[in-house]
């Protein structure tokens, strides 16, 4: 159980230090980079649309396939790249857009433009997008406490628990790869955890 719940984080991957091959791997004696560093983990991306446009593109792959395939004159290596990717960006270069307190002092083109440095692709890969206001100043400094880490941190390793339970048949049908979470059940016929049949039947 505790093996499901070593989540490693990659925190805070600076565009401004990053480059190609420490995003992805690669150099003349191929190294894994943060995508192979942060497998079975979280990699945060954050400002996502500072990053080079082309390093973001390549992690369609590893995305995809979880793994990081690096080709050079002596041979492939391909590393794993099982991460879950947690990014953040502006709405905009100012960061206003949208705001319904302070004007947006960027011009439309601007706005669209650097919306647009995040591929269509890549947002297709990324499942859940979240608009996530700004919280006035009052609300952050106020006296209610939210709920304690603990109690969300037992509601995960119950979830996990459960999907550990029912996950249990289905490693063994897929071999070298633990199912840990939902996203994993892709690697394997989808029928051993959910056929369509039990659905139709949960529904009627
Ligand atoms: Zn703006």
């Amino acid at each position: 159980m505790a093996e499901s719940l070593s989540i490693q984080m990659r925190g805070l991957v600076d565009q401004n230090t990053i480059v190609h091959a420490g995003l992805v791997g690669g150099g003349r004696v191929p190294r894994p980079g943060e995508t192979s560093l942060a497998h079975r983990g979280v990699l945060f991306l954050d400002e996502l649309p500072e990053f080079d446009q082309r390093s973001l593109e390549v992690l369609r792959q590893p995305l995809e396939d979880k793994i990081v395939t690096i080709s050079r004159a002596a041979g492939t290596l391909t590393f794993p790249a099982n991460f879950q990717l947690v990014a953040a960006m502006n709405p905009c270069p100012c960061g206003y857009y949208g705001d319904p307190t302070k004007e947006c002092s960027c011009a439309p083109s601007m706005v669209t433009r650097y919306q647009k440095r995040i591929s269509g692709p890549l947002l297709d890969r990324i499942d859940i997008h979240i608009e996530v206001p700004r919280v006035p100043y009052e609300k952050l400094t106020g006296e209610r406490v939210g709920e304690p880490s603990s109690v969300v941190s037992a509601r995960v390793q119950a979830a996990r628990e459960r999907q550990h339970t029912r996950f249990a048949s289905h490693d063994a049908v897929i071999s070298n790869s633990r199912v840990v979470c939902n996203a994993d059940t892709r690697s394997g016929p989808p029928t051993c955890v959910c056929s369509a049949s039990s659905i139709r039947r949960d529904n009627h």
